[in-house]
């Protein structure tokens, strides 16, 4: 975060919604300094702030994402921090964790720490590092994990790949017994998975494509939390897709194990039917787009809290990966500004789940990497997403803040956009078209 005044102003008469502070009700949301001052009632005098009309606005604690993929160092081309963090801040989000499939790999202390120090000067909200669990993700020998630890990184993955030996997994955890961070893992069997491209269903067997069946997330799933229980160790599983791995998570947790877990919103709103037009750009990634009954479950999974938080996957890839046939183009799809305004489009509106719950695992992710919750409880830093539910737009018209274009909401009509967001005390983003309004 770069350094800098913390923001006065106050936000008149926005209908605040915290559930997790249990904050309901129409206030002025004063910020002093960076902080949350005070929620006032309406309308009160106020010396020296500036006002924004938020009438008919909701005032959210900004959101959290665990798992984006800002692509630096080595593809500053797809995105790098400040267009992914200018990304992050549009979507309303006031931190996000940067994965470390990067090129070269993050995996050393000194990789870390340029990494915290370039976030510090470029990027407009938090960004927290995560190192690779492995040195270059080769899945055969542990990184110098207590070092990282030391030089900042906020956990440990090899996202993009799954850790294929049980027995390396487990030394690692072992080591995060000592050094802490959490583990965040990608849980895939590549020996399930083959050369699959998209989910293994009716769909993938009418277009002929090769399938990555769900049991290639599940089986991996139950073995890693086998680990983790045996070790008493701490493991996150990332982007959940499939039923039999909700089911896994639940019973993982009933267990007594320390496992949480994501799902993304394209997992939650959309399905391998989308396949069917072919378009890679909008609808390959990794894991795949499954059924009507897996999204169910994972719907069901984050209503009864077995999924703790909604994260991105945030994957920028630039149009020459994308633009080619099917099964060539790279896995992956854009999320950030979107993540919100598609749930609430394609989950809260139709009355699948309710406001509360989308905004408390919006910001769920913080808690699995030992991060405070974003509050809205007066004397908290300032973290809050400014958002009218009623605005309607279309995803691209205006272009992106990602450097990437491949969102997989491109060209849909949601509804509910974030206008403004504060991150850490300071104002990260404004809508261009909410900022003429605004009275200085
Ligand atoms: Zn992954
Ligand atoms: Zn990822």
């Amino acid at each position: 975060m770069r350094p800098g005044e913390g923001a006065d102003l106050v936000l008149r008469g926005a209908t605040v919604l915290d559930p997790v502070a249990g904050i309901e009700g129409v206030h002025d949301v004063i910020v002093r300094g960076g902080r949350i001052a005070e929620l006032a009632p309406p309308g009160g005098e106020l010396d020296e702030l500036e006002e924004i009309d938020a009438e008919g606005l909701h005032a959210f604690p900004a959101f959290f994402d665990p798992h984006v993929h800002l692509r630096t160092p080595g593809h500053e081309h797809k995105e790098d921090l400040e267009t992914g963090s200018r990304s992050a801040a549009a979507g309303g989000y006031c931190g996000i964790l940067a994965m470390a499939n990067t090129d070269p790999t993050v995996s050393t202390p000194a990789d870390i720490e340029a990494l915290r120090e370039a976030a510090r000067e470029g990027a407009c909200v938090p960004v927290g590092f995560l190192a690779t669990v492995t040195r270059g993700m080769e899945g055969e020998e542990l990184t110098e994990m207590g070092a990282i630890r030391d030089a900042g990184a906020l956990g440990f993955s090899d996202d993009g790949l799954p850790i294929r030996s049980a027995r390396i997994l487990r030394r690692a955890l072992q080591y995060q017994q000592l050094c802490g961070g959490t583990i965040a893992l990608h849980e895939e069997d590549p020996e399930l998975s083959g050369d699959g491209v998209m989910h293994e269903g009716p769909v993938s067997a009418a277009l002929g494509l090769a399938g990555i069946p769900s049991i290639s997330e599940s089986t991996m799933i139950a073995r890693d939390a086998a680990v983790a229980g045996y070790e008493n160790a701490r493991i996150h599983v990332q982007h959940l897709s499939a039923a039999e791995s909700v089911e896994a998570v639940r019973a993982a947790k009933a267990a007594g194990v320390r496992i949480s877990c994501e799902a993304s919103p394209h997992h939650l709103c959309v399905t391998d039917e989308e396949v069917r037009s072919l378009d890679p750009r909008r609808f390959k990634m990794n894991p795949p787009l499954r059924s009507e009954a897996d999204r169910q479950a994972l719907i069901e999974g984050l209503r009864d809290g077995t999924i703790d938080c909604i994260a991105t996957d945030h994957a920028p890839h630039a149009a020459e990966e994308k633009e080619v046939p099917f099964e060539q183009a790279a896995m992956g799809v854009t999320g950030l500004e979107t993540a919100f305004a598609a749930l609430h489009t394609n989950l809260v509106l139709p009355g699948v789940i309710d406001l509360g719950l989308l905004i408390e695992r919006m910001a769920g992710g913080a808690a699995p990497f030992d991060l405070g919750r974003p509050t809205l409880a007066p004397g908290n830093e300032a973290n809050v997403a400014l958002c009218d539910l009623g605005a309607e737009w279309t995803v691209g018209e205006e272009g992106y803040e990602s450097r990437s274009q491949n969102s997989w909401c491109a060209d849909s009509k949601l509804t509910g956009r974030v206008l403004m967001t504060l991150a850490a005390g300071r104002v990260a983003y404004r809508l261009r078209s909410f900022s003429l309004g605004v009275a200085a």
